[in-house]
């Protein structure tokens, strides 16, 4: 059995769209896209009268460097966002398979498979917001094609250990794919779970530029994975998914300067997110600040709702994820610069 088995059969048959651009490369002369042959106005233009490369080499390669994987094992897309959609429509066939989740984690994944027609099963995680690898097998169906964890986890910043994984790894052959998105990986102490992708041709680790690489405006995520389920999503993926300038901002980043950037802002915001948990854990008012291997504190309040509309009067907008399943007094608060995270302790200290 391949892992292909998983997919939609009609995905796997198709004759997928073929651009311009897969049809030919190279020559002087450029006349079989309808695109303008003069440069457009304005500098931040610069290249965009031609439709870009599908999966620009440059930034292929820098970000299969980055994570320690062959280009094939890689597809970048418009935000890890963009992966997870593409992997419910080509694995869940619409009103008959269905994705797992562990609430409270991330929105995506349920409302990607509700577009899809895709039924969502919870397993929601333990009391503690540990994973309970017992409870997610005991939820598996075989209708489920796609099991989607969080590590460190949105919206409550623990992480999922080596053996929990491995095991639900071990576990999921043959039956579905593991996903594990590791959008705040870069905040976290442990490294992540990228070698997985080797030994198990059902894992894909979902990476983005949005958090620690500073470029959510510019929209580029990337899915980890076996070189079929690589090629599958790239035959239902639109033909140019990747505007120039945002290909450029991120070989930008990625540079030897961008990266040296990257990891300092990422050594404060480790830094400054200890010296939050222990600041906001000693505000009155405050019942928890859970323990976080990301770049944001999940604190419970006495009163988060009051709390919430006194950070908004002071013009410091917060998450409210009191909807979430065993967070209904939380909030969570990114780390920001120094200033801004005294500014958050300073209005929190505020007695009224
Ligand atoms: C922010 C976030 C993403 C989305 O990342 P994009 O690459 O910006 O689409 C994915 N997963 C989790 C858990 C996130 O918090």
């Amino acid at each position: 059995m391949s892992v292909l088995d998983l997919a939609r059969p009609e995905i796997r048959a198709m004759q997928p769209y073929s651009s311009a651009r897969m049809e030919a490369s190279g020559g002087q002369i450029l006349l079989n896209a309808n695109e303008s042959a003069w440069a457009p106005f304005g500098e931040a233009a610069a290249g965009c009268n031609r439709y870009p490369d599908p999966q620009p080499a440059a930034l292929v390669d820098a970000l299969a460097a980055l994570y320690g994987v062959r280009r094939e094992q890689l597809l970048v897309g418009r935000g890890s966002d963009e992966a997870i959609d593409l992997l419910v429509r080509a694995f869940c066939r619409a009103g008959e398979d269905a994705i797992l989740i562990q609430p409270p984690t991330f929105g995506m994944y349920a409302v990607c498979a509700r577009i899809q027609n895709a039924a969502v099963i919870e397993a929601p995680l333990a009391a503690d917001f540990t994973l309970d690898v017992d409870a997610v097998l005991a939820a598996m169906t075989p209708a489920v094609k796609l099991v989607f964890v969080c590590t460190p986890n949105n919206p409550t910043g623990q992480v999922i250990p080596l053996a929990a994984v491995e095991r639900l790894a071990q576990t999921l052959a043959g039956r579905a794919l593991l996903i594990v998105d590791e959008a705040y990986v870069e905040f976290a102490d442990a490294p992540g779970f990228v070698g997985l992708i080797d030994r198990h041709e059902h894992v894909g680790i979902l990476r983005t530029l949005s958090k620690a690489w500073a470029l959510a405006g510019a929209r580029i995520g990337t899915l980890l994975a076996n070189d079929a389920v690589i090629a599958l999503l790239r035959r239902i993926m639109p033909p140019y998914p990747l505007p120039l300038p945002c290909v450029d901002a991120a070989l930008a980043a990625l540079s030897p300067e961008g990266q040296a950037q990257a990891r300092g802002h990422i050594a404060e915001i480790k830094a400054e997110r200890a010296r939050m948990r222990t600041a906001i854990a000693a505000v009155p008012g405050v019942r928890e600040v859970l323990p976080s291997q990301a770049n944001f504190l999940a604190v419970r309040f006495d009163d988060a709702g009051a709390i919430y509309q006194r950070l908004l009067a002071a013009g410091i907008v917060v998450r409210d994820v009191r909807r979430y399943p065993n967070l209904g007094d939380a909030l969570r608060i990114t780390i920001g610069t120094a200033e801004e995270n005294a500014r958050v302790l300073d209005v929190l200290e505020q007695t009224r």
